[in-house]
């Protein structure tokens, strides 16, 4: 595996690596890797002849008053557990490499990322949606490799990439999650014990959620109350960002249960925020 920190030589390397038709499958990320990560990397080698993983905690998609500075780092440990899945590229961009100075350049995709989780954290879909930008141009990859677990980034993804012709194939992986359900996050460290126990009460309400439709309910607002009674019986929960049905397309609230729907919720335990989704299909 080669470990290489300059765009340059890593655009070098992916085209020598895409010779002769082969594919490359690029999963980005932020480091402090767990299964969930795992799963994107096992999946992008499996369908590709190359190998890219990056790892990037990136400043633009936090804001001020976010936990980037406490945000956990550990390349040696990522590092260790890339080189075992048999990763041909790790790209560590430094700060100022991704944002050198005079860097003026935004990406909005406008109609997504104002809703669900863009309500509560102005600016963070527009650093992400640069980023991946900036990643995929460097990278070219054949395929890059994203978890439902952040759905409306994968959304809004899959929007960019269609709108601004990047020629790359988005591909969305299930949710990795613990043995009480809870969706594997970088963010579960920062937990104290109650916190942890009470976290499940996020896929509880999802679980519990898709249950009553699969059983026939189709009111969103039952729905909403079903999910919104979960979480509020666990007194760790401190606030509730959102907990609703979707559109997975518009990420609109429906009025009406059918066809796909999106189940997504958000919920600060102390200052730990978390997010987890559904996808239901009726
Ligand atoms: P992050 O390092 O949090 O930016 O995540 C990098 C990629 O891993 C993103 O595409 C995430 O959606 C994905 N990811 C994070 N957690 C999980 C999980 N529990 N299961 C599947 N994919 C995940």
């Amino acid at each position: 595996m080669e470990l290489i920190r300059i765009p340059r030589i890593v655009q070098d390397t992916c085209r020598k690596y895409l010779v002769k038709g082969r594919t490359l499958g690029f999963v980005p990320t932020m480091g402090a890797l767990h299964d969930g990560h795992l799963s994107l990397i096992r999946r992008a080698r499996m369908e590709n002849d190359v190998t890219a993983v990056s790892i990037f905690v990136n400043p633009l998609q936090f804001s001020a008053s976010e936990d980037l500075g406490r945000y956990p780092r550990n390349l040696d440990e990522d590092t260790r557990k890339i080189r075992n899945l048999d990763v041909d590229i790790l790209f560590v961009p430094d700060e100022n490499v991704m944002y050198p100075q005079g860097f003026a350049t935004r990406v909005t995709v406008e109609a997504l990322s104002g809703k669900l989780c863009g309500r509560f954290r102005p600016g963070h879909f527009e650093g992400v949606a640069t980023v991946v930008a900036e990643l995929l141009n460097i990278v070219s990859p054949t395929r890059a490799y994203f978890g439902q677990k952040d759905f409306q980034q994968s959304a809004i993804i899959r929007r960019m990439v269609k709108d601004l012709h990047f020629g790359v194939e988005i591909v969305v992986c299930p949710t990795i999650r613990e043995h009480d359900g809870l969706a594997m996050s970088s963010r579960n460290s920062y937990m104290d014990e109650a916190q942890r126990q009470a976290a499940s009460a996020l896929y509880r309400c999802l679980t519990r959620a898709a249950d009553a439709i699969n059983a026939g309910e189709r009111s969103p607002l039952r729905i909403k109350e079903l999910m919104t009674a979960v979480l509020s019986s666990e007194p760790q929960i401190v606030q509730v960002d959102y907990a609703s049905v979707y559109n997975p397309e518009t990420l609109d609230e429906v009025k009406r249960i059918e066809g796909e729907t999106l189940l997504a919720v958000a919920a600060r335990l102390g200052d730990t925020r978390l997010i987890d989704n559904f996808i239901v299909n009726v």
